[in-house]
């Protein structure tokens, strides 16, 4: 019938006005800016960088790889790379930004440079207040406007961050097994070197002992002349001659 679903959106509004009255939670709409909604997990604002632990510089997760600056469709962010590394959360020395500057004012609250970030450092955070009379300083944020900790990304996105923290600590487990299994083998091969020069020493001990012509060994004593056991021969017997007799 022609007109039904109209029909059927208008009895739906007004069973909701009634209700209003009798159920709150029929109201659709509440007493903002008194009073706020809480954001869903997937609601998006601005970009935010994630950091680890409780230093805001030096668990900043951003390796200032600019891959975000250069994939942000109108533009907005800009970073200067730092020229002193600092270890990531695996002990690798990694580059930071020294700069990282998000102009909101232009930001279209995408997610692009959430997608391309191999890092996992930049997400998008849930805050919306966000307006300011001064549209050239109020709205460019910079980097220690921009950090916040990994805690908070876990209240506001907790399924995801739940993930991540799971994929990092397995990367964490995997490097201290690889660290510790490069140090077994480091420890292993420095053993066989020193029982092969063990070895070696010994080697040359035992053929320096061994007796060469003509030298003499500096305890040897002269082996004493050994008697002679043959017996003497008699002694030869003259030859007789016969007398001449007349
Ligand atoms: S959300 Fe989109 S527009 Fe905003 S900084 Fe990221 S890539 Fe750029
Ligand atoms: S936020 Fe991610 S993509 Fe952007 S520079 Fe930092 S590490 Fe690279």
């Amino acid at each position: 019938m022609l007109g039904l679903g109209i029909i059927k959106g208008l009895v739906e509004t007004g069973r909701n006005f009634v209700g209003s009255y009798f159920k709150p939670e029929r109201l659709v709409t509440i007493q903002y800016p008194e009073k706020h909604l809480p954001p869903v997990e997937a609601a998006r604002t601005i970009p935010f960088l994630v950091y680890d632990g409780k230093d805001s510089m030096k668990g900043l997760r951003c390796t200032a790889c600019t891959i975000c600056e250069t994939e942000c469709p109108p533009k907005c962010i800009y970073i200067v790379k730092d020229t002193v590394k600092k270890p990531d959360y695996l002990g690798k020395m990694q580059n930071q930004p020294k700069v990282f500057d998000i102009d909101i004012s232009v930001c279209m609250g995408c997610g692009i440079c959430v997608e391309v970030c191999p890092f996992e450092s930049i997400k998008m955070d849930q805050v919306f207040e966000l307006s300011g009379s001064d549209r050239f300083g109020a709205m460019l944020l910079h980097k220690a406007q921009l950090v916040k900790s990994n805690d908070y990304f876990g209240e506001i996105c907790h399924e995801q961050a739940t993930q991540i923290n799971a994929a990092r600590a397995d990367d964490v487990r995997k490097a201290e097994a690889k660290a510790k299994a490069d140090a077994d083998a480091k420890a292993k091969a420095a053993a066989v070197a020193v029982s092969n020069a063990a070895a070696g020493v010994a080697a040359v001990a035992a053929s320096s002992m061994t007796a060469t012509p003509g030298t003499t060994q500096p305890d040897s004593k002269p082996a004493p002349k050994a008697a002679s056991t043959s017996t003497p021969l008699p002694a030869p017997s003259k030859p007789t001659v016969p007398s001449a007799t007349p």
